[in-house]
């Protein structure tokens, strides 16, 4: 019986529990397990405290409790617990009754026995559990950074990405094929190599995606493919194999990646140097982090395409306004030769019908300059070029300058052309009057057009802010008792190149670019337009601005000369023209013949800076694109020369790019764009040589 006792694989004790002194002590043991490894039963009867300092801290209390409160309640009780075994743990399983009891405790009798089986299959579940939610921590974290990763560093994130998974699953590499629907192959686009492991990127690129028909299989009913051991894949999967073995795989796990229906590719794991079992709870957190790399990839190379297609319109709309802009340099520099020479003979012809042909190439020319002028201006306010510049502007004086410009159309057709002020216009309001002046200009221009008798009339009305308009409002109306526009056609006309299909507009011309341009600027303006017009009785356009900036200073008129009416003398002065078109320099000496002056010439920058520095000229008209030295180079040169600094430099350009106004402002005392009038030439000489007028009839 002894003998019996002493091998048995269990450990029999007897003990005594003292609830106010917290005691548990073994009053007497027999048995051959030691429950403690390393330390023999005997001496828990002497050292009562060692038995619980050796069992697992959490499971001292629980313990404790157990016999509490089964103990005293007289119950048998039992209870689990864990000590250490070297990195290992072993449960013991303890099952005790109670003999008797009392006011201080109980004592009785018990068994411990060790829980080899079941202690192994639950320390390994709880490994894996421990596993499983680091993989869970892991894959939100991955959502969470690639969520908030921003534009640019998105795919280093799913590098980063792949390293965290790679370094969790203790793999040796892993990979990321994209699926390219149109040519159907899987591309590897991102990979991560344990250190040591070759990186196989280079070499998997459009790959048949139907290569291995199982995994394409799998892939598309949103199955993983999972080889637990490659050694032991079957003779029928020769073909993977023949994939994996070169590259040294021993286990292999692939989760498709899914962006809602969209199919992305896979992701995938290769373990090199040893087998690597995925547990299936591990295989479905995978399959959902890459399914949230999916979602990362396809929002990025969606807006990777809408970052190109934005570029891509972008450089469209820039060669468009350039295109334009250069396509009109190269048209205005003929039509200046053109127009001023025809304008020159137009004064000289004889005959009759020398003057009619004339007439028709100046008028002809005129048109094809307008409608130039209009698509470049379109360009311009379309591709954002346009610049508002608000001035200090006096609106009566800018209608009246006007109705001068229209005064003798509106004659010849036997019009009124008549403008109503109200009397509460502020004096100066600010606004970009070049710009109103050319919205008022097409406005005006379309109304005597379309108008044949009657009147054109401008009404300006101004209602200022008070407790029921919280902002100003300026409003101008341009009213025709002409031929009117049909209720169907009033919003087409403000299309690009619309026309109303009328005898009226065949008769008049035009672009059917004017009221595009028209309302765009008057948007660009902050303003609005609006048309009101009945047939057969005429029009009624109206532009709005409000809250505008107004002022009651009074600003100094301009002296302009109308020169059909005025005879100039300048004094005798040196003109050097600096052009390297020999028309261009033959059509501005021709303007300039009749005058005192001593006209010089120079093909280029270079001899430009060197003619000056001889002649000492009064004023040099100047080209600015030019072979060996340009225009604008050869200014720098001379502003910076004490010897010639003090001469005046007006720029004389066919170039229309807006982004070279400015430097043109800085640089030059004035600007001329070719092709230049007489008079706009005759003013600007005006405003830079001394003068004489005659017969001075001087406009207002
Ligand atoms: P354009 O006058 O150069 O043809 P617009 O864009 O200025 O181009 O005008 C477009 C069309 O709108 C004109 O061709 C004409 O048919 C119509 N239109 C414009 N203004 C008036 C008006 N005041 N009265 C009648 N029709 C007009």
């Amino acid at each position: 019986m002894q003998d019996m006792f002493e091998n048995l694989p269990g450990l029999l004790f007897s003990y005594s529990l003292k609830v106010e002194k917290r005691e548990f002590k073994f009053l007497k043991t027999a048995g051959a397990l030691d429950v403690i490894p390393g330390v023999s039963a005997d001496q828990f009867e002497t050292n009562p405290e060692l038995f619980f300092s050796k069992i697992h801290s959490g499971d001292q209390s629980r313990f404790w409790d157990v016999i509490v409160q089964e103990a005293l309640a007289g119950n048998d009780w039992g209870c689990t617990f864990q000590v250490s075994d070297g990195e290992d743990s072993i449960w013991m399983d303890c099952s005790a009754n109670v003999k008797q009891i009392d006011s201080q405790g109980c004592s009785g009798h018990g068994i411990i026995t060790p829980m080899r089986n079941v202690h192994l299959s639950l320390k390994k579940s709880e490994e894996q559990l421990q596993k499983l939610n680091q993989l869970n921590q892991l894959t939100s974290d991955i959502a969470a950074t690639l969520v908030q990763s921003v534009h640019g560093e998105v795919f280093a994130s799913i590098e980063n990405t792949l390293r965290r998974l790679g370094e969790y699953s203790n793999t040796d590499r892993v990979y990321i094929f994209e699926y390219d629907k149109s040519r159907d192959v899987i591309n590897n686009t991102f990979e991560w190599c344990a250190s040591g492991i070759s990186a196989e990127m280079e070499n998997l690129q459009g790959l048949p995606f139907g290569m291995i028909p199982d995994w394409k299989e799998n892939f598309t009913q949103n199955k993983p493919v999972y080889i637990p051991n490659v050694t032991l894949l079957g003779p029928d999967k020769q073909q993977l194999r023949d994939v994996l073995e070169p590259q040294e795989i021993k286990s292999l796990l692939a989760t498709p990646m899914y962006s809602g229906e969209t199919f992305i590719g896979f992701i995938g794991f290769d373990s090199v140097r040893g087998l690597r079992d995925w547990s299936e709870g591990e295989i479905q957190l995978i399959q959902l982090a890459g399914n949230i790399i999916a979602g990362t990839i396809y929002r990025t190379r969606f807006e990777n395409e809408l970052i190109a297609a934005r570029k891509a319109a972008e450089e469209a709309n820039l060669s468009k306004s350039e295109f334009l802009a250069n396509m009109s340099h190269e048209i205005r520099t003929p039509m200046n030769a053109i127009l001023g020479f025809s304008e020159i003979m137009l004064n000289t012809a004889e005959t009759e019908r020398d003057k009619n042909y004339l007439g028709t190439i100046t008028s002809a020319g005129r048109t094809l300059l307008a409608l130039i002028n209009d698509i470049l201006d379109l360009s311009k306010v379309e591709s954002g070029k346009v610049k508002l510049q608000p001035v200090p502007t006096d609106l009566s004086m800018l209608f009246e300058e006007l109705t001068g410009l229209f005064d003798t159309t509106a004659g010849e057709k036997g019009l009124e052309l008549h403008t109503e002020i109200d009397r509460k216009l502020p004096q100066v309001v600010l606004i970009d009057a070049v710009r109103l002046r050319q919205v008022l200009y097409n406005l005006i221009g379309n109304a005597i057009k379309f108008t044949y008798e009657g009147s054109v009339k401008i009404f300006v009305r101004y209602v200022d802010k008070d407790e029921h308009n919280p902002v100003n409002r300026l409003e101008i109306s341009v009213s025709d008792t002409g031929v009117g526009i049909a209720q169907e056609h009033q919003h087409d006309i403000f299309e690009s190149f619309f026309q109303i299909e009328t005898g009226y507009t065949r008769k008049e011309g035009g672009t059917g670019l004017g009221l595009t341009i028209t309302r765009k600027v008057v948007e660009l303006m902050g303003g609005s337009i609006s048309l009101m017009s009945n047939p057969g009785r005429g029009s009624t356009f109206t532009i709005t601005f409000k809250d505008i900036e107004t002022s009651a200073l009074k600003l100094r008129r301009d002296t302009t000369y109308d020169w059909s009416k005025v005879k100039i003398t300048f004094n005798p002065a040196k003109v050097l023209i600096v052009d390297d078109v020999l028309m261009n320099r033959k059509l501005v000496s021709a303007f300039l013949k009749t005058f005192d002056f001593d006209l010089h010439e120079a093909v280029n920058g270079k001899e430009a800076v060197k003619k000056a520095k001889e002649i000492i000229p009064d004023i040099i008209l100047m080209d600015l694109r030019m072979p060996e030295m340009s225009g604008y180079d050869a200014t720098r040169v001379l502003s910076n020369l004490g010897a010639t600094s003090h001469i005046p430099i007006v720029a004389f350009t066919a170039s229309a790019m807006s982004h070279e106004d400015e430097l043109i402002k800085q640089l030059f005392d004035g600007y001329l764009r070719k092709p230049v009038s007489r008079y706009e030439l005759l003013t600007m000489l005006a405003n830079h040589l001394e003068h004489e007028i005659e017969e001075s009839i001087e406009k207002e």
